[in-house]
């Protein structure tokens, strides 16, 4: 991918979580995050599910108390017998130390720990309860994810460092010593895993905070100074489009500079909204990016004062649509599907020469011109459509060409 740019992956140790790499050569992970309540095992299987059948690759339920860690364990038997294996990772704040010892079907069932090293504990107790939570991960063999959420960053840690800038002859802003802070708190805490014996390629690091810029420079940072692979994500994103643009903004950037080999999209969900929402969102943006591919995109123009009716906007939806519920069919069956490009135009404008660029293309009429639609396949004019059920009949070219195109793969 990226073939015709100059693109470079940041170096970094693979690290294994559960059936899936993190970092090396891997691609780059799409995450998730479940917002139901852990302890309701139907509810949360139900979300994994669901994220898992979106494409999320790995997706993590928060561990906050011991309804929600004695049905872990639960929880990932059912998975099984459903045969969705994605990794759970388990999110861990203030009593993680307790919940991963006194459940130990949980601490095994759960494919990575994220530990925040700012809600571990306090005073003298943090240490050790951050050991605990370590020697837990090593007793099982799980990868950690040291999290870092500028939210939630260590106190004691940020003010020695904000004392330490006072007396400084030449201080540095409040703001660059806050983005030092992230930093130190996520590399001394690995280090700090790593003393207490936990493996080099068990961890895995993130530092999220709330804004564009301030994330995409704690991330250069951060990646210039270790080789831990990096979970990258806007935190607090928002809701609706602007956690959308907040997000691809800032981790577009990132990832263009070969930053970030996993990812997830906050976005908070309208009321009664799709959680998978933010699986589409991560998949669309690596893909848009060239960086990898998981289903066909359709090309659709803006529409503009050419073209009055709405048709082709349908059209475009009504493709998307039908493609995204085949691909959980198609994947299994047809190899290298996802690469496929569609392109629904407007006019004749654009729409010819869009719709040659596409695999398979379609240019309904503007306004005023004769109410045909050619249909293009793999740069050529096959056909033209015309009529009411111009929708079902593209539907059917694009079904054929996927079956034409697309090796079937052996069935096992
Ligand atoms: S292809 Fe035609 S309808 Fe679409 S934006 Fe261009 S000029 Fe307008």
């Amino acid at each position: 991918m990226l073939t015709e740019y100059s693109f470079q992956r940041r170096h970094s140790i693979p690290v294994r979580v559960g059936s899936v790499t993190i970092g090396g050569e891997a691609p780059i992970v799409v995450q998730s995050m479940t917002n139901t309540d852990t302890a309701d095992v139907e509810a949360t299987v139900s979300q994994i599910q669901q994220l898992a059948a979106a494409g999320s690759e790995i997706v993590r339920v928060t561990v906050n108390n011991e309804a929600a860690a004695s049905q872990v364990g639960e929880i990932h038997l059912r998975l099984e017998d459903l045969g969705c294996r994605v990794p759970i990772v388990g999110d861990f704040h203030y009593n993680g130390h307790l919940l991963l010892t006194k459940y130990p079907d949980c601490a095994r069932a759960l494919a990575k720990y994220r530990i925040n090293p700012g809600n571990v504990g306090f005073g003298r107790k943090k240490d050790k309860q951050f050991q605990t939570m370590i020697e837990q991960a090593i007793e099982y063999d799980k990868p950690v994810r040291i999290g870092v959420n500028w939210g939630s960053l260590d106190q004691e840690l940020l003010t020695q460092m904000m004392d330490e800038n006072a007396k400084s002859s030449d201080p540095r802003d409040a703001d660059e010593v806050m983005r030092e802070a992230l930093i130190v708190s996520a590399l001394s805490n690995a280090e700090r895993a790593e003393e207490i014996g936990l493996p080099h390629d068990h961890i895995v690091l993130s530092c999220k905070v709330s804004g564009v810029q301030k994330l995409i420079a704690v991330y250069r940072d951060l990646a210039r100074r270790c080789d831990y692979p990096l979970h990258l994500g806007l935190t607090e994103a928002g809701m609706g489009s602007k956690g959308i643009v907040a997000s691809t903004a800032a981790m577009g950037i990132l990832l263009q500079e070969g930053i970030g080999d996993t990812i997830r999209v906050s976005l908070t969900p309208e009321p009664g909204g799709d959680r998978s929402k933010e699986v589409i969102v991560a998949q669309e943006m690596l893909q848009t990016m060239g960086l990898r591919s998981f289903t066909p995109l359709v090309t659709a123009c803006p529409g503009c004062g050419r073209t009055t009716s709405t048709v082709f906007q349908e059209l475009a939806n009504n493709i998307q649509a039908y493609i995204r519920s085949q691909m959980p069919i198609w994947r299994g069956k047809y190899a290298g599907v996802e690469n496929m490009s569609l392109a629904v135009m407007g006019c004749v404008v654009n729409g010819p020469g869009e719709s040659k660029h596409a695999d398979i293309g379609i240019s309904l009429p503007g306004t005023g011109e004769a109410p045909s639609a050619p249909v293009f396949i793999d740069g050529k004019k096959v056909m033209t459509l015309r009529g009411e059920n111009i929708a079902e009949e593209f539907r059917a070219v694009v079904e054929d060409y996927v079956k034409k195109r697309y090796a079937e793969r052996e069935s096992t």
